[in-house]
């Protein structure tokens, strides 16, 4: 499989990734035998998963999990339990877990899997049963040595635990099979708020390169889960402005700064930021073309498209979730000089922190916050170094010049351990 990039039509999740992979390969001239190689994947698995409604109803679910490379060490990536779910996305996003762990340079290689479902229409009892059944099915290929889930779309520390648990009743005792759990459950300090506060550090280092105090500037965020509402308070209180935010309902948007604890009191008591009285309902496509210094799209793959991205008034991209701008959407933001910070750069706080957590269980030792937080800042900021490096150096974007970063130290792997 020798990918051409560069292909003129909406791609899948899958080309996506491969369409940046290929663009970087070529510019390093790693050669077509080291290319097919890294961008073919080691495993790909579906399963079927059946469990018993509440109700007495039998429901069939497919699950994925797809294990791209492991030359650096153990494969690691998120669980997402989402209706989009299927193989070429998780594929997509098993190969982008490969590039940023490279990046952020922890000794793991890249995975990534999900269940096809929408988690909101089941129960508690369902989702457990769900979980267990998925783990009976693949958990000879998961493992501390092998292959570590986490947390992503709509999974979260109570999910991460029923992984721990029900893969502990086959293989004995195994906190390090899976990261993300509950602090009561073997899980770190500071992992939680990871991947916001990782967006904060590298968010940081742009600003001042940029030449933009952080105090004043305008923020507005795609998504309010995990990622995104984490990314408004942690910036709220860096001084930033966060001019607008919305989730799957709807948004809001307030020109002059949305009251941050006051939006959290309402997302508590509704489930959403849609109705919050301090600022205009808008959508989300609005939220996307807010008059603002910083984009943070922290929701779902594709949502900056060739059609959003002509809207973004935005001088800076920090990317929070995997995926979020088409490759055309890509092309469309450099040709207006916007700059985008790339997602196996800007959202890697969230693995570097699962990697902590995954060291502090094979210790059967726990960090305090400030030496998690501080540690993540570390690397952080060395990744950002490196990758600006390359960008200045070989005149490419950031995009670009983290893949460069990513391939080399995953293709020098793969050679010294053998083709
Ligand atoms: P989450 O499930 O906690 O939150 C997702 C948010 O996106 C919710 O607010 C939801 O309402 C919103 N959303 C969903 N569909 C939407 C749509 N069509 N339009 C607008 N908003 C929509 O998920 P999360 O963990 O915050 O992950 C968000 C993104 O960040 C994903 O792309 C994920 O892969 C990525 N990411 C997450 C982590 C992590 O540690 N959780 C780490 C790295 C990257």
């Amino acid at each position: 499989m020798y990918l051409e990039p560069y292909v003129r039509r909406t791609m899948t999740s899958a080309e996506a990734a491969a369409h940046y992979f290929t663009k970087a390969a070529r510019i390093m001239d790693v050669g077509e035998r080291i290319e097919t190689l890294l961008a073919t994947p080691v495993r790909e698995v579906k399963v079927q998963v059946s469990i018993e409604l509440d109700n007495g109803e039998i429901r069939t679910f497919e699950g994925y999990r797809v294990q791209h490379d492991n030359s650096r060490g153990p494969m690691k990536g998120g669980l997402r339990y989402h209706p989009s779910v299927n193989n070429d996305e998780i594929l997509g996003l098993a190969s982008l877990m490969t590039w940023k762990t490279a990046i952020v340079n922890l000794p793991f290689g890249g995975a990534k899997g999900g269940i096809r479902v929408d988690p909101t229409t089941l129960s508690v009892k369902e989702l457990e049963r769900l979980t267990r059944k998925f783990v009976d099915q693949i958990h000879d290929l998961i493992g501390p040595t092998r292959d570590i889930p986490g947390p992503d779309m709509s999974t979260n520390p109570q999910v991460m635990a029923w992984v721990m648990d029900q893969y502990s009743r086959y293989h004995g005792h195994s906190p390090a099979v899976v990261t993300g759990k509950p602090l009561e459950l073997y899980g770190s300090r500071g992992r939680e708020t990871a991947t916001a506060r990782g967006l904060l550090y590298i968010c940081r280092e742009i600003l001042r390169d940029v030449q933009l105090p952080m105090k004043g500037t305008r923020f507005a965020i795609q998504g309010f889960g995990n990622v995104g509402s984490h990314t408004a308070r942690l910036f709220h209180e860096d001084g930033g402005l966060i001019v607008a935010v919305c989730d799957v309902h709807g948004g809001v948007h307030n020109p002059r700064g949305l009251d941050v604890p006051g939006l959290f009191e309402h997302v508590k008591k509704t489930g959403s930021v849609k109705g919050f009285g301090g600022g205009n309902s808008v959508t989300c496509d609005e939220v996307l073309a807010a008059d603002c210094d910083v984009l943070v799209p922290a929701a779902i793959g594709g949502s900056i498209d060739r059609r959003t991205a002509a809207t973004v008034r935005a001088r800076i991209v920090l990317e929070g979730a995997n995926g979020p701008s088409t490759p055309e959407a890509d092309e469309e933001l450099e040709k207006r000089d916007i700059l985008v910070v790339p997602d196996i750069l800007a959202n890697a706080g969230g693995v570097t922190v699962s990697y902590f957590e995954w060291v502090q269980n094979l210790q059967h030792v726990s960090w305090e916050e400030e030496r998690v937080n501080n540690e993540l800042q570390r690397v952080m900021k060395e990744a950002y170094e490196k990758v600006s490096q390359i960008s200045r150096s070989r005149r490419l974007p950031l995009r670009t010049s983290a893949y460069v970063l990513a391939i080399g130290r995953v293709g020098k792997a793969t050679v010294l351990r053998g083709i």
